[in-house]
């Protein structure tokens, strides 16, 4: 046999820790899921072995009449999906997928007006250290410090100021709903172009859940691997035919060579996944155990930015318990309790350090976890919170063990992948 324990056990070694790791902890990283066997059967086949440079009907390999198959497949269920009339399933990332936006309809030195890191934007958003905000003039808006929002009226005054060529709208720590016709009507007054990536919401958009960026955006983006909940990957989406020509082209050969076939396949299993009733049922339960874990949060005396939340994600203020999200990210870890620390907006903390941590509801709801579940992973939360406050880093061993082994209880009670 030439199976990865096989051959390489080291490595074996560290695929099954990781499948443990997963199986026993409770997953709060709210750009993460679980994706289905069927997904991860796909995402290993063989198509993995395959160029496909090109689109389907039109390779410049030979050989390619399965994987166009697989593309199509992928293609067609992504327009039905999102009700579009064009979409790419080929760019390797959510980057990748903005990326190639960029490269479709921008020149380098152009100005874009986006959504700044530090208010809950994406990287490629135009963020200093990105290319996005390396090669085009890079000018950012924010949230409201009264209340965490979006401040639109910001975001119009920037946009009257500056021109830009292109507004971007999406973000990757914003809990509540945003408005896009709005973001249209603002685009249209400048003579914008509205790219939305709706990376973290675009499973809720496919289940009917939260606003789909269309009819307002000309352009969409989005990872399948969030919400969406299938493999990693990105997809760009529009109803626009002189766009979706550029977009193919940026795509490949603008910056990207031989597709991810296998991944594609994956995508197209995904995508058929989300269109099934049974996602919209879990894209509804995904919004509703999320207001459950605010609540439970805030009755346990945190703060989450914005008062609240819209959609699968929340920010959580930790000042109120004099804690930090570097301190808090760990003690959950130990616990089992899997998030990560992020800045609340105008956070006085460094960003290694920060004063929240981003929490979210995709993963567990997937492996079945109701209300009555989250309310208790609150619970979980607050203990180890409350524990870390009063005891200190060193000392909160004993608070944690006891949730650690409530956490088994609850991950046992909803096991993953033949547990
Ligand atoms: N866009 C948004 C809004 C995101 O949150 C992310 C993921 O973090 C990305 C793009 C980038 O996706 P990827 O990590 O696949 O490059």
């Amino acid at each position: 046999s030439d199976s990865v324990a096989e051959t390489d056990p080291e490595l074996a070694k560290a695929i099954s820790d990781e499948l443990a790791r997963q199986q026993g902890e409770i997953e709060l990283i709210a750009s993460e899921n679980i994706v289905s066997q069927a997904v991860l059967e796909a995402q290993g086949s063989v198509l993995t072995n395959k160029y496909a440079e090109g689109y389907p009907g039109r390779r410049y390999y030979g050989g390619c009449q399965f994987v166009d198959v697989a593309e199509t497949l992928a293609i067609e269920r992504a327009k039905q999906l999102f009700g579009v009339g064009f979409a790419n399933v080929q760019p390797n990332s959510g980057s990748q997928a903005n990326q190639g936006v960029y490269q479709a309809l921008l020149q380098p030195g152009d100005t874009i007006l986006g959504m700044s890191l530090d208010a809950g934007g994406h990287l490629t958003h135009g963020a200093k250290p990105n290319q996005s905000g390396k090669w085009f003039n890079a000018i950012q808006y924010g949230v409201r410090k009264q209340d965490g929002r979006v401040d639109m009226d910001q975001v119009r005054q920037l946009a009257r100021e500056h021109k830009p060529k292109m507004l971007v709208a999406g973000f990757s720590a914003y809990s509540r709903i945003m408005d896009w016709a709005e973001f249209r009507a603002i685009a249209d007054e400048v003579g914008a172009i509205l790219f939305v990536d709706m990376a973290h919401v675009a499973g809720l958009v496919a289940g009917g859940v939260y606003p789909s960026p269309f009819p307002h955006a000309h352009v969409a983006t989005t990872t399948t691997h969030k919400t969406l909940r299938g493999p990693r990957g990105g997809l760009i989406l529009t109803d626009d035919e002189d766009i979706a020509k550029k977009i193919n082209s940026a795509i490949f050969p603008g910056i990207q060579g031989g597709p991810l076939m296998h991944v594609i396949a994956a995508k197209a299993v995904a995508f058929k996944e989300a269109l099934s009733p049974e996602f919209k049922l879990y894209a509804r339960q995904v919004v509703a155990n999320a207001r459950v874990l605010a609540d439970t949060l805030v009755k346990g005396g945190l703060e989450i930015v914005t008062g609240g939340t819209e959609n699968h994600l929340m920010l959580v203020d930790l000042r109120p318990k004099g804690l930090t999200g570097k301190a808090t990210e760990t003690a959950l870890g130990r616990a089992h309790i899997t998030c990560n620390k992020n800045a609340v907006p105008f956070d006085p903390e460094k960003p290694a350090v920060t004063s929240g941590v981003r929490i979210g509801t995709p993963a567990g709801t997937t492996r079945g976890f109701g209300e009555a579940e989250f309310r208790h992973v609150g619970e979980l939360i607050l203990e180890v919170l409350d524990g870390l406050a009063a005891n200190g880093d060193e000392n909160n061993a004993a608070v944690e063990e006891a949730v650690r082994e409530k956490v088994k209880v609850l991950t046992d009670r909803f096991p993953i992948y033949g547990q």
